[in-house]
């Protein structure tokens, strides 16, 4: 299992100032959601707290993976195209705001994307190259215009076929979720890491704020530069950690929703947000769309800044995007 090595971001400032009244602080590693999460804590009652947090990620795993059989969005997916699927305002509310991002993206964001991640192999990581043929068909089975979600009835689907899988937004929640245990139990920090989707909160290690290292995409272990952040979630799309080579082109896990081929023209892009959710969904769709027709969906969300690499490995920022380009020095280290 690749480890930190793996992540798109690395969290770096792992030293603490020293406390006048020592409190426990606790740190682990668990699997969930195919990913590696950290849950890190500082304060009165970390581990109980920590425990809260990881027992939060497992239940959402439960209720919004398409891996299991027995979640609330397989059943969705299993019964939506046959009429109205009962079920909890948390998957309602959150596909909903997943279609609320396909909205405002102009579908480059688009959570029923399932059978063309499928087709090229993403799901399950058994990647392979389609036929054009096989691409169009499995295109006309997604549209995010074909979901509907409504507060008494629940969620149907207007197409055959359809399905909804949140691997682009999910992960962002559950951080959030997790952070907001931690605080709630009275951390006085809190961090949450799942695999290039993190969250933060309270006294950062740092003056500036949380410092994390953005992972050069092309060079492993590399870092491009690195960024700070306060509190909220930060993330980052790329196509390093799910992806194959051919011919000399990378294809990764995200797809282009217009073209039903991995997105190509940017090979990461990482998103600072006022939450994790949000960091998640704009990083996949700012990821399709690139650093020009990205200005826009920008805009439309304040306080969100994104940093994007380019297949020539350019960097371009939003004007707000912090970047230390050099190595902030001893003070912080590479997480593990
Ligand atoms: P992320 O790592 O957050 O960018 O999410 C990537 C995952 O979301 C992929 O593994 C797919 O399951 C799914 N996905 C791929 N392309 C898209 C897209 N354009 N919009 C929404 N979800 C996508
Ligand atoms: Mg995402």
């Amino acid at each position: 299992m690749t480890r930190w090595l793996g992540l798109a971001v690395l969290s770096l400032a792992l030293a603490w100032p020293v406390q006048a009244t020592p409190q426990e602080r606790v740190e682990q590693v668990r699997y969930h959601m195919g990913t590696l999460w950290t849950v890190e804590a500082q304060g009165q009652g970390a581990s109980e707290a920590m425990e809260a947090a990881f027992a939060e990620i497992g239940r959402l795993d439960r209720l919004l993976s398409t891996y299991k059989h027995d979640s609330e969005l397989s059943r969705v997916n299993r019964e939506g195209s046959r009429g109205w699927v009962g079920v909890s305002a948390e998957t309602r509310e959150l596909v909903s705001r997943a279609l609320a991002v396909a909205s405002a993206s102009g579908g480059a964001f688009d959570p029923t994307l399932g059978p063309l991640v499928k087709l090229w192999g993403f799901k399950h990581m058994d990647y392979r190259f389609p036929s054009e043929a096989a691409i169009a068909d499995a295109k006309r089975q997604v549209g995010y215009g074909h979901v509907q979600v409504d507060a008494a009835r629940g969620i149907r689907f207007t197409k055959p076929g359809l399905e909804v899988e949140l691997g682009a937004i999910a992960k962002g929640y559950a951080v959030d979720r997790a952070v907001s245990i931690l605080r709630a139990r009275g951390m006085t920090m809190a961090r949450v890491d799942a695999g290039g989707n993190q969250g933060v909160w309270g006294q950062p290690p740092e003056k500036e704020g949380w410092v994390f290292g953005i992972r050069h995409p092309r060079v492993d272990g590399g870092v491009l530069g690195w960024t700070t952040l306060r509190a909220g979630g930060i993330s980052t799309s790329g196509d390093a950690e799910r992806g194959f080579w051919k011919d000399g082109v990378r294809y990764g896990h995200v797809i282009d929703p217009r073209t039903g081929w991995p997105s190509q023209g940017v090979v990461s892009v990482t998103v600072l947000a006022p939450d994790a959710e949000t960091a998640d969904a704009l990083s996949t769709a700012l990821y399709v769309l690139g650093p020009e027709a990205g200005k826009s969906l920008l805009g439309r969300y304040p306080g969100v800044e994104a940093l994007w690499v380019t297949s020539e490995l350019e960097t371009r920022r939003s004007p707000g995007f912090p970047w230390l380009a050099a190595d902030p020095g001893p003070r912080v280290k590479l997480g593990e």
